[in-house]
Order: C-alpha cells, then sequence, then structure tokens
C-alpha cells in the first residue's frame, strides 16, 4: 500500500487523497440521512401518540363504579450524582415514601391515630364515595407526603416568632428587559422530582406570537441560586443559563415545568415545599382565633412563604409528555370574597409563578364585595408590582357565579381558567390542560385537585383514577374508577379521565365555548349548583368534561365557608339546583325532588325566577336528552324513574286495588289489566295515568283527582324508615299518620289509625325500584 503511494506521484496522490475524502463524506451523510430520518420518525410517532389519546378517551364509555380508592404513592427522592445534599434534599429522602411505604403508612394512620382528619380517611376509604352516603363535598382522599412527628424539633425550629401580621410581602418578578428574545428551551424532565423541577425566572412576560413566521421564541433564565438546575456542578460543567426554544406551528416541546421563585427559597422556612407546619402551643390560642377569618389554620399560611416549593405530584411520566407549540392563551380568574391575605397572593403567586408567561395573558381578580380592608387599597399597592395582575372590584356582593362571569366578560385570553383564591398550581398545571382544548375546543379540562390541609397546610397527594360523580339529590362525590375499568380500557396513570360532572371550582374552558354554551345561568345566586349545571350543558350540548392527571392543584378544603350567604345557605343552594334540574333533568328532576327532604317537593314554597331564557337557550343548542346523558356519560348511576308499579296488592284482603268508572273496587289480581296499574312516583304520588289516588281526611274516604306535583294532600309515604310498618301506605293529617285500609266490612277502601300488624294496612305493588 506504501509502495503503491510511493509510486505515486503529483496529480496521482491528489486524486487518491480526492477519492479517500469522498468515500468518508458518503459515510457522513448516510448517518446524517439516518439521524434525521429518526427525528422525523419521532414526530410521527408523538402525533400518532396524541390521535391515540384522543381516540382513547373519546372511546372510554363503561365507567364503573365502587372500588375502594387506591393510593398514589409519592416519587421517590433520587437526586443526581455529584449534586450537593441540602437540607431539603435530606427532608425529602427521609420522608419521602415508595409506593409500598405509602400503602403501609395509610394502614399504620388509619389504625393508629384518631384525629379528625383520619377518621374522613377512614370513612373514605372503607366507603365508596359513590354510595348513598355521600361524603362531605369538601373531603378527598389525600395521602400525607410527609410523615413528620409532631414533635419534629426541625419543624418547630421553622416557626418564626413574629406577629402573624408581619407577612413577608414577595418581591416582584422584576419586569424582563424588552430586547431579550432566545430562551431556555424549559427541560423540566430530568429534573422532576420535589424540588428537582427547574426553576426559571420568567424575563420576558410579554411574548407576542409572529404569525407570519409561526415561530415563537420565549427565554427563561434560571435565577434561583437554590434550585437543582443551578447547583454547582464543578468546574468543567457549568449549566447553562439560556438556551432557546423555538416553537413552531405544528410543532411540539416537552412540557414546561417552570418554578420561578424572586429569590433562593430557604429550605428552613415554615411549611416549605409543602410540609406540614405546627403552631407552637404558647402560639395555640391565637391560632385558635385565627381560624374564624378563613376556616383553615390561617395563624400557619400567614407564615408560609408566599411562594413556597411544593412537591410536585404528577405521575412521574408526565414531565415528559409532549404538548403542542401553539397553545391557546389563557386568562385566570379568581373571584374572591373576604379572601385570606396570604393565600390569595400564595394563589396567584403560584400561577405567576408556575405557568409559561407566553401562555398566561393576564390574572383577574374579581373582588365580590370583599369587607376586608387590607383587600382594598393594600391589595391594588402590591398588585401593581404585577403587570398581568388586573383587579376588578364589584360594587355590591353578587355571588362566585355572577362574579365569574364579569370575570370572563374582562377575559382576552382564548381559554378561561377558574380558580378558587385558596389554591397552589403546580409545576406544569397549565400546558396540559390548554392542550386538551387545543385538541378539540369542546373539551373541557380539570386539574386534579389535591388537598391542602386546612389544619397543617401541608400538601397532599391524592389518590388516581378519581372522577366526579353526583349522587342524589346532586350531591358532588368523587369516585374511583375500579381496577377493572382501568384495565380493560387499557388506561395508564397519565390519561384524562371523563368526568360526569365537575368539582366546580377549577377548570379550564375556551372563551368562546364558554359563551357559545350561554355561560352560567346567571339567575344562580352566591355559590352551589353551578357545578352541575355547567357539568349538563357541556355534556348534553357536545362537549365533555376531563379531569387531567398531569394538571395538579392544591386546594385548601374547608368544612365551612367563610363567608356569609345572602339568604339562607341550604335554601340558595337548593334552589339553585332545582333551576337546573328544571331546565336539564326532563323527567328526572322528579329524583331530585323526590330524594330530598320532604320540603324539596314543596315547589310552590320555592320562587325558582324565571327559566324562560335557559331553556330557550337548550332549544337553540339542541341538546340532548337527560335520558341519553345518563345513558352514555353516567350509566352507573342509579335513575329509576319511579320508586315502584304494576297491581297494588292487600295482604289481608288478597285481592288488588282497581279503577272502575272513576271509583275504587278490589278485583282478584291480574296483570293483563290496566285499570289495576298503578305507578308510586318520585313526587310520592300514586297515579294511574293522570289521576292521583287522593285521601279527602275530613270524611275518611278516598277517590281519584288529576295530579297536581304542587299538591302535597297527594303525597303518600310507603316503604320508608319512618313508618311502623313499611308496607303501610300513609297520608298526613295535621301532624298525624293515618293509614289507607281496606274496610274489612264493606271492603272498601278508607282511611284509619295506623296500627302495627293489622295486614288490612299492608300493601304491595309488583316492582319496586327502591330499596
Ligand atoms: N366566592 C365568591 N363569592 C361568593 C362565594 C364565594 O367570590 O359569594 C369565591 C370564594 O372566595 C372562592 C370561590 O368563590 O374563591 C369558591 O368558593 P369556596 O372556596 O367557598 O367553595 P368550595 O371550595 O368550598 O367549593
Ligand atoms: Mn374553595
Amino acid at each position: 500500500m506504501l509502495k503503491c503511494f510511493r509510486k505515486l506521484r503529483g496529480s496521482g496522490r491528489v486524486l487518491l487523497f480526492v477519492f479517500v475524502a469522498s468515500i468518508i463524506w458518503v459515510i457522513v451523510d448516510i448517518a446524517v440521512i439516518r439521524v434525521s430520518l429518526g427525528d422525523v420518525n419521532n414526530k410521527l410517532t408523538k402525533q400518532r401518540a396524541f390521535q391515540k389519546m384522543k381516540w382513547a378517551i373519546e372511546n372510554r364509555q363503561n365507567m364503573t363504579k365502587s372500588n375502594p380508592p387506591k393510593t398514589n404513592p409519592p416519587k421517590t427522592n433520587t437526586p443526581e450524582t455529584n449534586t450537593p445534599k441540602t437540607i431539603e434534599d435530606a427532608y425529602e429522602e427521609e420522608y419521602m415514601m415508595t409506593d409500598r411505604e405509602v400503602s403501609r403508612f395509610r394502614v399504620h394512620r388509619i389504625k393508629n391515630k384518631d384525629n379528625k382528619d383520619n377518621v374522613q380517611d377512614k370513612k373514605n376509604l372503607q366507603e365508596n364515595p359513590g354510595d348513598d352516603q355521600p361524603p362531605p363535598v369538601a373531603s378527598k382522599v389525600a395521602v400525607d407526603l410527609f410523615i413528620g412527628d409532631d414533635d419534629d424539633p426541625r419543624l418547630k425550629n421553622n416557626l418564626v416568632k413574629k406577629h402573624p401580621k408581619d407577612v413577608a410581602i414577595m418581591k416582584p418578578v422584576k419586569n424582563p428587559p424588552e430586547d431579550v428574545e432566545i430562551i431556555k428551551p424549559v427541560k423540566a424532565p430530568e429534573n422532576t422530582h420535589v424540588k428537582g423541577v427547574a426553576e426559571h425566572q420568567a424575563v420576558k412576560e410579554e411574548l407576542s406570537m409572529k404569525e407570519e413566521k409561526h415561530i415563537e421564541k420565549i427565554q427563561l433564565q434560571d435565577t434561583n441560586q437554590n434550585t437543582s438546575m443551578n447547583e454547582d456542578k464543578g468546574a468543567g460543567e457549568k449549566v447553562k443559563k439560556s438556551e432557546t426554544v423555538q416553537l413552531n406551528k405544528g410543532g411540539v416541546h416537552q412540557v414546561l415545568s417552570l418554578d420561578v421563585t424572586a429569590a433562593p427559597r430557604d429550605p428552613n422556612a415554615v411549611g416549605q415545599s409543602g410540609q406540614p407546619a405546627t403552631v407552637p402551643s404558647e402560639e395555640a390560642a391565637l391560632a385558635e382565633q385565627m381560624w374564624d377569618e378563613g376556616q383553615f389554620n390561617v395563624y400557619l399560611s400567614e407564615k408560609i412563604p408566599l411562594d413556597r416549593g411544593i412537591p410536585d405530584t404528577r405521575p412521574e411520566i408526565c414531565a415528559h409528555s409532549m404538548v403542542h407549540d401553539e397553545l391557546p392563551s389563557t386568562s385566570v380568574i379568581f373571584c374572591f370574597v373576604d379572601e385570606v391575605w396570604s393565600t390569595l397572593l400564595r394563589s396567584v403567586h403560584s400561577v405567576l409563578n408556575r405557568s409559561p408567561p407566553h401562555l398566561l395573558k393576564e390574572i383577574i381578580l374579581v373582588d365580590d364585595f370583599s369587607q376586608k380592608d387590607y383587600l382594598k387599597d393594600d391589595l391594588d399597592k402590591y398588585m401593581a408590582n404585577f403587570p398581568k395582575v388586573q383587579i376588578i372590584r364589584l360594587k355590591e356582593r353578587q355571588g362566585l357565579i355572577r362574579a365569574r362571569m364579569v370575570g370572563a366578560a374582562a377575559a382576552k385570553g382564548d381559554v378561561l381558567t377558574f380558580l378558587d383564591s385558596h389554591i397552589e398550581c403546580n409545576v406544569g398545571w397549565l400546558e396540559p390542560l390548554l392542550e386538551r382544548i387545543y385538541l378539540d375546543r369542546m373539551a373541557v379540562p380539570c386539574p386534579v385537585i389535591e388537598v391542602i390541609s386546612d389544619q397543617d397546610m401541608s400538601y397532599k397527594l391524592v389518590d388516581n383514577f378519581q372522577r366526579g360523580i353526583f349522587n342524589w339529590p346532586l350531591v358532588f362525590a368523587w369516585n374511583a374508577l375500579s381496577n377493572d375499568y382501568v384495565k380493560k380500557n387499557n388506561m395508564t396513570i397519565a390519561d384524562p379521565i371523563r368526568c360526569p360532572v365537575m368539582a366546580g371550582g377549577l377548570f379550564s374552558i375556551d372563551k368562546k365555548y364558554f359563551y357559545e354554551l350561554g355561560a352560567y345561568d346567571p339567575g344562580l345566586e352566591v355559590w352551589g349548583g353551578e357545578n352541575m349545571e355547567i357539568s349538563f350543558k357541556i355534556w348534553m350540548c357536545g362537549g365533555k368534561i376531563e379531569i387531567i392527571p398531569c394538571s395538579r392543584v392544591g386546594h385548601i378544603f374547608r368544612k365551612h365557608n367563610p363567608y356569609t350567604f345572602p339568604n339562607d345557605r341550604r335554601k340558595t343552594v337548593e334552589r339553585n339546583l332545582a333551576r337546573v334540574a328544571e331546565v336539564w333533568m326532563d323527567e328526572y328532576k322528579d329524583l331530585f325532588y323526590g330524594h330530598g327532604q320532604l320540603h324539596l317537593l314543596d315547589q310552590k314554597m320555592m320562587d325558582l325566577g324565571n327559566l324562560t331564557e335557559q331553556i330557550k337557550l337548550r332549544n337553540r343548542l339542541e341538546c340532548k336528552s337527560f335520558k341519553w346523558y345518563l345513558d352514555n356519560v353516567y350509566p352507573e348511576l342509579d335513575a329509576p324513574l319511579l320508586k315502584a308499579e304494576g297491581l297494588i296488592f292487600n295482604r289481608g284482603f288478597r285481592k288488588c286495588l282497581s279503577v272502575q268508572n272513576q271509583s275504587f273496587s278490589f278485583e282478584p289480581c291480574d296483570l293483563a289489566q290496566p285499570n289495576q296499574h298503578f305507578n308510586y312516583t318520585w313526587m310520592m304520588q300514586i297515579r294511574q295515568q293522570d289521576m292521583c289516588v287522593a285521601p279527602l281526611i275530613a270524611q275518611t274516604t278516598i277517590h281519584l283527582k288529576p295530579c297536581d306535583p304542587t299538591l302535597s294532600v297527594l303525597r303518600w309515604l310507603h316503604k320508608s324508615s319512618k313508618l311502623k310498618q313499611p308496607d303501610q301506605l300513609t297520608v298526613e293529617n295535621t301532624s298525624k299518620l293515618v293509614c289507607l285500609e281496606v274496610n274489612q266490612q264493606n271492603k272498601r277502601l278508607r282511611l284509619a289509625r295506623c296500627t302495627k300488624d293489622n295486614l288490612f294496612q299492608q300493601w304491595e305493588f309488583t316492582n319496586y325500584y327502591i330499596e
């Protein structure tokens, strides 16, 4: 070879060199083509994955009921090698648990502790929330992420002893310099553990979509020296502080897991990283006094940093999931009435700090005529530091529902995101919600609502595969999907979960779609029932409601409302629900009334207001029937239209009631005879077509009368625990119950004093649909 080379001279050597160079060139080219093909494949796979996900959700129908809630374990912390441990790391390592440890802990906790929280947990674990006994609205199955001993000195030392009103005011994140344009390809993924989330400061807040190029560039910058992204990795391994991400039309990127802080987080701060906090014994009286202000531990809330970290509770794969580059922007709307200062501010900061700035159009605070002084000028001054935040003050108390509509009317974003004013958004919460709307504008996504303990303000992880349902009479409840259902539908922990109804406080909706749906019924007062209204409306008029497991927001669940209701709370909610039932539930509205206490049946007593506009809206939108909703969205609900029907058999006389020429007689029982057929309805009437069995109490006789649901005299009690003998058919006669009986002498119907074990007072329908 060398000899040959030597033999070649001048141009021969050049030719050989060119030949070798060309071969190398060809090899490199082939390699490059392979890499880019891989890239294209990757994109195609991702797009297919999106479609598959969409398909899977749309085909998911057979929801099942009644499985005990499954524990959703928090992730264990796996710190990067060579990363020096912070106190926070050490804390997490000690307290974070593996899957098995969590389940063990739950059992242990339920067995051995018996404080209020645990009693609730026990209830949730033992009873399916979807069963007859719905848990209180505020209950959620939650797991403590931190099992610190209450006497742990580290927790005690964390308490800063200053007057709770001395709340630290967070420094606003400075406005970004206008000229900076390029940013980091915010890679959340490798650092998704509790505080491994990349923490960045948004240095450019206002970004306009460059439509002509269909390209957007965002610049984000690490500012928190306390984060693992910025931690010293050794001289040779400097972490880049800014990189570029280009958002292309039709492109996708890994979900951005931002967590901005104005200054490094103090690992020793009270409640840092969502840890439970404790009230020192000498402050217990003060803490108790402060409780009523918010119906949660206000004392502790005031001590917790306004931008505290919280554990990233998303399922592992969420941080790696892909979302489209061009997502719609959102206006976040917080309505509040007399909210506690620190929780309101913490809510706002969690949105500012953990939302991609280019997607957050604005934050609208709607003050529903709060009376607290600090929510006036102080709040104005504070929020003036944050250009994205605007405050709308209502001149009189409108209630949550109308306040939301005022917020929506002012919103400029493509999407409306409603949040309660005592929440903390988790990392990566926003994009998965907007992604669902991007894929389907009629999808209404809700984050998983996690629990911020009202007692110790710790951030608790909730069980997976929970959906929102209702029990009669329209009581919201959480319900776990059964293992069978999850398996059958090949569901992963991160798949959207179809919800028959939403909890109501936290969701995103395409703004135009919200208005197409007629927004909320403005006739709903103060609070309650609006979640049922919007849920029925969405499903019945072509949309869908989903819980998105990759989006998580903590919420303080409270046992009482801290604000007043202009009218009686119970009556307000019932009236709202009755409006919803009248407009949306067709013949099933009777189940709502019939499951309530007797007073719900007294529609006469309730002034429901004008419903014409709502009924017109439903017709205009050509929405489907409530029966369609039950069959297709919530088939597990037990919703028989009648309590009982068929023949009415008298146990003593051993014959059946019959109607001949508008009067009663008894015949040998014959199912083929229509005049022996009666319905026992949810309105407690005994009907044959439009005629009702009616007592004439004064004469103690019985006759037939046209049915009228408002007439309480037509209501018969039967199969009720209130009766001495459940088979009796009784009506109320001036506070005393009287029984329907067959007069043994003349074999006629009459009313008589109820006597136990009198077979002539015992009646049986052919079919019962109630237990
Ligand atoms: N709210 C309001 N006006 C009212 C009642 C409630 O603006 O008349 C606000 C309240 O401050 C909160 C949200 O509506 O931010 C939801 O209320 P709440 O948290 O009491 O409801 P829950 O979480 O108990 O369902
Ligand atoms: Mn709330």
